[in-house]
């Protein structure tokens, strides 16, 4: 028996449907309204605690962008060198991706740009967040604050 590997990529979109803009996330079922802060950060806020939530060790990672037939380099050539936890914003910042991928798909996305692992809080403040503020653990936001 073989325990399902979690896919380490994930996908926001921005849109607006109602004039609100709403984040909508691939690993989560419902958009999140925006807070109103700036769109990157919220981005990268919501990115930094699935990465924590699913962290592989190296061996078991695979190119995601491989795992899509190379949708995103839209190249032919094999997967080679390590892999690297990429950023990739498209469509003029209303896309973003975070996945794992090699370093030769890397270099060939588009605006795509390695980014260091987040680190793990060293204490998870425990109660719930209260909308709008910012209350997340320290580390992540420093994380967010150096990409
Ligand atoms: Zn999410
Ligand atoms: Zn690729
Ligand atoms: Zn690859």
């Amino acid at each position: 028996m073989t325990t399902a590997v979690p896919s380490r990529a994930w996908t926001i979109t921005i849109s607006s449907p109602t004039g609100r803009p709403l984040l909508t996330c691939s690993e989560c079922s419902q958009p999140n309204p925006m807070t109103g802060m700036p769109r990157a950060t919220e981005v990268l806020q919501h990115l930094a605690r699935h990465v924590l939530e699913s962290r592989l060790p190296p061996h078991l990672r695979t190119c995601q962008c491989r795992e899509r037939s190379c949708a995103w380099d839209r190249r032919q050539a094999p997967c080679a060198g390590a892999l690297r936890l990429v950023l990739i914003r498209a469509d003029q910042g209303r896309t973003w991706h975070l996945a794992d991928t090699c370093v030769a798909c890397a270099t060939a996305i588009p605006q795509a740009a390695a980014v260091r692992e987040p680190p793990v809080p060293s204490s998870v403040r425990p109660g719930a967040q209260l909308p709008g503020s910012v209350c997340m653990p320290e580390e992540p936001g420093e994380w967010v604050e150096s990409l």
